[in-house]
């Protein structure tokens, strides 16, 4: 089996609720969402990154140190749910699997794939805001919700006051039909390309989530904090 991957690095998670875990990350390679806001652009190809057998991913997570105790590995993209990749990435989560791995699989919010998702550990749900220019049915919320509520966390996009607020009209549609089921929900304040640190709008994000109850979680994207906005990890 061949993976077109576009890198296999290791940073610690910097956003949502597994900010600061130390995790392997293994990109795919193309991406045919096109959010507006993306920062990955450079992975949107199905024509770029590079093809890896299973015996180059394993010697290349070796080299990064893969263990039972840092077995953490973030599946990402590019879209890795997009049905070009969905023969490799479930052999590639099987050969994981095997090996003690524990997966994270980040998902665009487009695609709900029962058989990936009942293989990972952990599913990283978007739910996508005006300004990405993609629009996530709320129905996929409600369903995957329904599911795997136990290994899930939704995350959010948000540039503005326009993009909590219709974040904040899907949570109600969400809690209305299933108003037993906990779950994380994430705003992560969008921190653009070339941009100092977003203070204001983490500031205003917080509080616009104070006043209307404190559903959501704002976490930062502390990588970029850290590293600035422009680093590419690979
Ligand atoms: S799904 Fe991810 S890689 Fe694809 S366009 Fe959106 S942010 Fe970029």
């Amino acid at each position: 089996m061949l993976y077109r991957l576009n890198s296999i690095y290791s940073a610690t998670e910097g956003e949502g609720i597994h900010i600061g875990s130390p995790q392997t990350f293994i990109r795919f390679q193309g991406c045919k969402v096109g959010c507006y806001n993306c920062d990955s652009k450079d992975t949107w190809s199905f024509r770029g990154g590079k093809m890896y057998t299973t015996e180059m991913v394993l010697e290349e997570l070796a080299q990064q140190g893969f263990s039972s105790r840092k077995r953490r590995i973030s599946i990402t993209g590019g879209d890795p749910l997009d049905p070009e990749h969905r023969e490799s990435l479930l052999e590639l989560i099987g050969v994981l699997k095997k090996h003690g791995a524990w997966v994270n699989i980040e998902a665009a919010g487009n695609v709900i794939d029962h058989e990936v998702f009942d293989l990972v550990d952990f599913i990283s749900f978007d739910f996508k805001t005006p300004s990405t220019k993609v629009l996530t049915p709320v129905e996929h919320i409600k369903e995957v919700v329904v599911k795997y509520s136990y290994k899930l966390q939704v995350k959010s996009v948000v540039f503005d006051n326009n993009d909590f607020e219709f974040v904040n009209g899907a949570k109600d549609q969400v809690y209305e039909a299933l108003p037993d089921i906990d779950f994380p929900w994430i705003l992560t304040p969008v921190f653009n390309y070339g941009e100092d640190f977003p203070k204001q709008r983490v500031h205003d994000i917080a509080l616009w989530n104070e006043s209307r109850g404190s559903h959501f979680r704002v976490i930062s994207q502390q990588h970029k904090w850290i590293h600035g906005p422009n680093k590419k990890f690979i």
